[in-house]
């Protein structure tokens, strides 16, 4: 199968209809970065900085961390790299850290909400990242945004690490996108003017599935009673890719779903150009793209949501038959 894929590395992800879905692969440690070449990603879409900070048994050092990003943007070469900064506390706790005991971690203290209320280590990951990019661009996201003053107070601490590191005589990046990750349905709410303030909104369908349904991400005897293709979640995600076209707001998808053909296809069908997914489901998300007409799939995905039906799968499959 492997072979199969590698002939179509170099092909774009192109559809039957003539589109083009932007394909890009998740990432987090160094050695995931070979992947970015072999496996004709366009850019990682998501960059865990976590990882980094999890795999260690101290708080990794400023100038550790900036020789890291510059190493990554180093092996992204041309290719854009989406770091998402800190999304931890709760059940991602640093052994270096003092763990809150929470009932729900998972909608806990955690990510940004952390970073807004502790900003040391946020402004030293921004500072890091700006001193890494060395006046290259520089792409930010910020994890588990749930209303628009999160994300503006969070662009406010990278505009002044920005400011700071001017003042210092570091380079400022030649371009900067600072984005927000779509997890909680709340956003997908949120007033226009939240939209034009970002530059970007990657929908993090992990997070995103898990509190939509109010299922446990981590608990599979729950979370595999609600399908993706449910036709309320995929109206729901409908409403985000019509209202980011709306405002012009460039739009992603980097949960798992991305990288699972039959989904990912979905997710292209229903407007999604952009997705990122670990480097292995590349391969097969694009076989089965360069298949489709997209317009002929959203016309079965919406016939079967408008005859009743719970899930739009069975007919979705029906019409990939053969394609794979
Ligand atoms: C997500 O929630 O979909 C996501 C991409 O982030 P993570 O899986 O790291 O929470
Ligand atoms: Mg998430």
């Amino acid at each position: 199968a492997q072979e199969r894929y590698a002939s179509i590395r170099d092909k774009p992800a192109d559809t039957l209809c003539g589109q083009h879905i932007k394909l890009k692969m998740n990432a987090g440690l160094m050695a995931d970065l070979p992947s970015l070449e072999g496996s004709g990603a366009e850019g990682v879409g998501l960059f865990r900085t976590e990882l980094q900070f999890l795999i260690r048994s101290h708080m990794p050092k400023r100038a550790e961390l900036s020789e890291l990003y510059s190493r990554v943007m180093d092996a992204a070469k041309d290719q854009r790299v989406v770091f998402r900064t800190l999304d931890i506390g709760s059940d991602k706790v640093l052994p270096y850290m003092k763990a809150e005991d929470e009932p729900n971690p998972a909608m806990g203290w955690r990510a940004i909400r952390v970073g807004l209320d502790k900003p040391g280590v946020m402004r030293m990951q921004l500072q890091a990242l700006i001193r890494g990019a060395k006046g290259r661009h520089l792409s930010i996201m910020f994890p588990f945004v749930a209303q628009r003053s999160e994300f503006t107070a969070a662009r406010a601490e990278m505009d002044k690490a920005l400011e700071r590191e001017r003042i210092l005589g570091h380079p400022q990046p030649a371009s900067i996108e600072v984005g927000a990750m779509l997890e909680t349905p709340s956003l997908a709410f949120a007033p226009d003017d939240f939209y034009r303030e970002v530059d970007f909104i990657s929908v993090g369908g992990n997070d995103l599935k898990q509190f939509f349904f109010a299922a446990d991400r981590e608990n599979e005897r729950v979370r595999k009673r609600y399908d993706t293709l449910n036709v309320s979640f995929l109206n729901f995600l409908e409403g985000i890719v019509y209202r980011c076209a709306t405002t012009g707001t460039p739009l992603s998808f980097c949960g798992e779903d991305a990288g699972r053909p039959v989904e990912a296809a979905c997710l292209a069908a229903i407007g999604f150009r952009t997705l990122s997914m670990r480097p292995a489901s590349i391969g097969p998300v694009k076989s089965l793209l360069r298949r489709l007409d997209l317009r002929e799939l959203r016309d079965v995905i919406h016939s079967e949501r408008d005859s009743g039906a719970e899930t739009v799968r069975g007919a979705v499959m029906e019409h990939l038959r053969g394609k794979f």
